[in-house]
């Protein structure tokens, strides 16, 4: 294949096969050497680096005078023809090792200042000059690996897609508010002024419409925005892939999920272990099981409950938190009865910034079930006795050797607090095996959450989510206990995606918006035209979507979000590189019809 007039192959593309060809070439400086009347010079383009040698003075054309002002990350156009190196100058490390080009004309293309920063993969610098240059730092090999995997992915999702029958449908991104439970991004109307278009938070909406135009099969790889404090995980503009199904179940979109996510990992990372079947893990069971639904299951570290061993107990924060209906659970540090008291402080200290009011630790240097008072080291032994830690061991099914690290309180804290323990002994230990990607789905979702501040329920997954048939009647009676049919693809301790069934009935989903507290007339004002749309024929139907950033990071093995994205945002939402979010002129705001109440900062 031909590479455009100016040149004929690509730098990382030559190979002793093309040994005696005359070849044009054309990239970047990547680096220069001189050795005496002899100039190598590695070119680099997206495909690799090859080296280029310049004789000066012999057999010279004279486009070679440019040659002494060359520097690091100058364009150049060089012809010459591709011979094999000398044995001793081979390198074994570059596809391009066994040749090198010897130049015959040389053309500056454009000359460059020095770059901010080597073009290297593990340049050790700021990331927000990074940013500030990111087509700089867009030429290193990993951040261009990163965005052909973005593209591998989204070419393989279309393919299979297609394959099974669905259709790609763009949906606006100028439309009325669709809430995800994040803030929204406005964008105010010229022609009305005072009204305001919402940046979708997802098609949601949408694509559910689609499903009532008869639409079947759709899916998007749809950009979406949602105007949140930040974590390290998270963009305000993020993209993802947009399933929606008609006539299906969970059964239809889990198994053509699982299909999609195996093949498209094995397709793109070769050498990653991807377990199949996926497991299917209700939120419940890993609630309990881990203290999380997004639990990382390339390990074990399961959490116990010793709640009833402490009810009695003579210590006073455990026996409170039973009391408070709060829970006394523990995880285990196999190996861990060696940290010193110092070591075991750190996970307290860690527990704290969870929320957990303190952390009880119990070292056991024998198994637990006949360990003596000598043979158990923990703070609080006075107060609980040998007897009720033996009990707590033994639970825990702790070994010689082990540690307990137990906290206690309601679950909401528990669970995050515990979480965050298991994450950090798994990282200490290093027991997450980087070459298994373990992909889970989580099912049975709550129906809702209860938000304290706000005294009412929120919807855990979103407004549009079918209850599950057998727990309708708890909708009136006991909300906190009825189950959704949503569902959550997760992957080594990662969230990647959710969906579920919907409702599809006016009458459910009208009852549904007034037990989230949507009274009948927000009903009609935010929603009718869904209500409305809900009476013509609505078939039952439900979807997924799937953060692909996210996918896109695990298939790279990175953990920063930025690193995958050619132009992301920072942490608070700005680009360095354009300098967005930036003000706008006098004339602009009048045209909108909006004053500042504040200074634009
Ligand atoms: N719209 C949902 C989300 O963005 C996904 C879905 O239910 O299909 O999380």
């Amino acid at each position: 294949m031909r590479w455009g007039v100016l040149k004929t192959h690509n730098c990382g593309d030559l190979r002793v096969r093309h040994v005696g060809e005359e070849v044009t070439l054309a990239g970047w400086v990547h680096r220069r050497r001189d050795h005496g009347g002899v100039t190598f010079i590695d070119l680099r383009d997206r495909s690799g680096v090859v080296q280029i040698v310049f004789h000066a003075g012999v057999d010279s054309d004279a486009s070679l005078t440019a040659l002494p002002g060359v520097r690091n990350e100058y364009v150049l156009r060089v012809s010459g023809e591709v011979v094999e190196r000398a044995e001793e100058t081979k390198n074994p490390n570059l596809g391009t090792g066994d040749v090198e080009v010897q130049a015959a004309t040389l053309e500056v293309l454009n000359e460059a200042k020095t770059p901010p920063f080597a073009i290297v993969d593990d340049v050790e610098v700021d990331e927000m000059l990074r940013l500030q240059y990111r087509y700089v730092d867009l030429r290193r090999p990993v951040m261009q690996r990163a965005i052909e995997m973005r593209h591998g992915t989204n070419q393989y999702i279309r393919n299979f897609m297609t394959g099974r029958g669905f259709s790609e449908v763009e949906t606006p991104i100028m439309v009325a508010a669709t809430p995800e439970g994040a803030r929204d991004y406005l964008v105010p109307s010229r022609l009305r002024p005072g009204a305001f278009y919402a940046l979708p938070q997802s098609p949601q909406q949408l694509k559910q419409l689609l499903m009532v135009g008869g639409l079947e099969r759709y899916f998007q790889i749809a950009r979406c925005f949602r105007d949140e404090d930040f974590r390290a995980d998270r963009q305000a503009e993020f993209t993802q892939l947009d399933i929606e199904v008609s006539f299906v179940e969970e059964d239809d979109i889990l198994s053509m999920l699982e299909e999609l996510f195996h093949g498209l990992s094995r397709a793109l990372r070769t050498d990653l272990h991807v377990p199949t079947p996926f497991p299917r893990l209700t939120y419940a069971d890993v609630m309990e099981r881990f203290g999380s639904d997004k639990p990382d299951l390339r390990y074990d570290l399961e959490l116990s409950d010793c709640s009833d061993l402490v009810r009695e107990s003579g210590f006073g924060v455990f026996r409170g938190a039973v009391e408070a209906g709060g829970r006394v659970r523990a995880v285990v540090m196999p190996g861990g009865a060696s940290l010193s008291r110092k070591q075991v402080d750190e996970f307290t200290e860690l527990a704290k910034t969870m929320g957990a009011k303190g952390l009880v630790s119990i070292q056991f240097t024998a198994p637990p079930a006949d360990a003596t008072e000598d043979d158990v080291r923990s703070p609080v032994l006075r107060h609980i006795g040998i007897e009720t830690a033996r009990a707590i061991g033994v639970r825990c099914e702790a070994k010689s050797g082990d540690l307990v690290l137990i906290a206690a309180g309601p679950d909401g804290v528990v669970n995050t607090v515990l979480d965050g323990l298991r994450r950090d002994i798994a990282r200490r230990l290093d027991l997450a095996d980087p070459d298994v990607l373990q992909f889970a789905f989580i099912t049975d979702f709550p129906m809702f959450e209860w938000d304290a501040d706000g005294r009412r329920w929120d919807a855990l997954h979103h407004p549009f989510t079918a209850p599950n048939a057998a727990d309708l009647p708890l909708l009136d009676s006991d909300p906190a206990r009825a189950r959704a049919r949503a569902y959550d693809l997760i992957a080594s301790g990662y969230e990647l995606g959710s969906g579920s069934i919907r409702i599809h009935q006016r009458a459910l989903q009208s009852r549904v918006f007034d037990l989230l507290g949507i009274g009948p007339e927000e009903q009609e004002a935010r929603f009718g035209h869904m209500l409305r749309a809900f009476e013509y024929g609505a078939p039952p139907h439900g979807g997924f979507a799937v953060g692909l950033d996210r996918v896109v990071m695990l298939l790279m093995g990175v953990e920063n979000i930025r690193e995958v994205i050619a132009f992301p945002k920072t942490q608070s939402a700005t680009d360095p590189l354009t300098g967005a979010p930036s003000p706008v002129t006098a004339e602009q705001l009048d045209e909108l019809g909006i004053r500042l109440a504040v200074p634009p900062s």
